[in-house]
């Protein structure tokens, strides 16, 4: 992989760049549509093309458990399995295992809120949350229960280094504990010196097969300011291409930018940042204003599933019965399949009769209108 900064913003830490890999480029700042089990959910890669997607980003987690990472590996690797000629990037595995990996026993890690609203006071170092689901964290890595079938697994930095190459996307990304906003100063310190000893194992694990792809260390640190400022420098001074920014991002969308504020600073100029999991179109203003060059996040896909179509407004609910007469595109000024074939009522008449057509005609306008807003974005700087 390779990144070149083309020109950087007049005002604030924007740059315009492009990242070249084996299966083609990404032009940044960049919005990378998710598909979490090799497919973005409805769509046909030719469709994803046409909506000018360049590279897609899928999870190692549910592709270790199903297929398994040795089938894709048999079928010719994620490019071939998928069909899909373009960039992909694979997470490392963690944040699944956290959030979806159901209960071993009582560890000496704790998850609390990464399940969102179960827990809403802050977590101490003693204090475990979660009724369903527990998952163990040692130093050798994350033990978890499959949600499928509640097998058990153990994810390590070298194993998933070992998925990731058998999946073989062009970016991975190393092994990390994503923490919550709700865990406390001590634990979030302990986490992050974890992960940052689990990044140096990833990297040794990675180095030692050469492959081709680009490994990507992931800063952590949560909301407190000298714990960014130390994963930043720490994580940025190894021999990753490019970084992640992972984890609690804190309570609001300020502390959000604040974090960011904190981090950018103290990682190297030249390298490409990637925001994991944030995605919602006024957030990527700001977040790449402070130097953010490629984000992914199942929000436009999820929201076109649900019936909800991103306009540069207020969401259009398209399963009101409002709708039902509206001979209106979702978007007058969009240039989308869906907004040049089809009228709200159709698509409205389609969700209220449960037709699969309604979510892939919503998902289509959803990721044309995240690909126009970065189209922007990219012209603007
Ligand atoms: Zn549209």
């Amino acid at each position: 992989m390779n990144f070149r900064i083309l020109k950087k913003a007049k005002r604030g830490y924007g740059r315009l760049g492009v990242i070249e890999t084996d299966h083609g480029v990404i032009h940044t700042p960049s919005f990378v549509p998710v598909g979490t089990q090799a497919t973005v959910k409805g769509l046909t890669v030719d469709q994803l093309r046409s909506l000018g997607t360049e590279s897609v980003l899928c999870n190692t987690y549910h592709l270790y458990l199903r297929p398994g990472d040795k089938t894709v590996k048999k079928m010719g690797g994620l490019h071939k399995f998928m069909n899909w000629d373009r960039p992909i990037w694979t997470d490392s595995g963690g944040f699944q295992a956290f959030s979806l990996g159901a209960a071993i026993e009582h560890g000496v890690g704790k998850i609390a809120s990464i399940f969102p609203g179960r827990n809403q006071k802050d977590v101490g170092e003693k204090e475990r949350v979660i009724k369903d689901g527990l998952t163990r964290i040692t130093e050798d890595g994350v033990e978890f229960r499959s949600h499928l079938d509640g097998s058990k697994h153990l994810f390590t930095p070298e194993k998933s280094m070992e998925i990731q190459e058998n999946l073989g996307a062009d970016i991975i990304f190393a092994f990390d504990e994503c923490t919550s906003p709700l865990h406390d100063y001590q634990y979030t310190k302990k986490s992050m010196e974890r992960t940052h000893r689990w990044a140096k194992r990833s990297l040794v694990a990675h180095k030692q097969k050469e492959k081709k792809q680009s490994l990507f260390g992931i800063v952590q640190g949560g909301a407190y300011k000298d714990l960014r400022e130390i994963s930043a420098q720490f994580i940025g001074s190894l021999s990753f291409p490019g970084f992640g920014i992972g984890g609690s991002l804190g309570k609001s969308k300020k502390d959000m930018y604040k974090v960011l504020e904190w981090t950018m600073p103290h990682l190297p100029e030249d390298k490409p940042r990637h925001l994991l999991g944030i995605g919602s179109p006024e957030d990527i203003y700001e977040c790449v204003k402070r130097g953010v060059d490629t984000f992914d996040c199942v929000l436009p896909t999820r929201l076109g599933r649900n019936g909800n179509a991103l306009l540069s407004g207020e969401n259009l609910n398209i399963k009101s019965g409002r709708y039902l007469k509206d001979k209106k595109p979702i978007d007058k000024k969009c240039k989308c399949y869906t907004c040049q074939n089809h009228t709200r009522a159709y698509v409205s008449h389609l969700f209220r009769a449960n037709e699969m057509l309604g979510p892939i005609l919503t998902t289509i306008h959803n990721l044309f209108f995240m690909e126009e807003l970065m189209k922007g974005i990219r012209k603007s700087i």
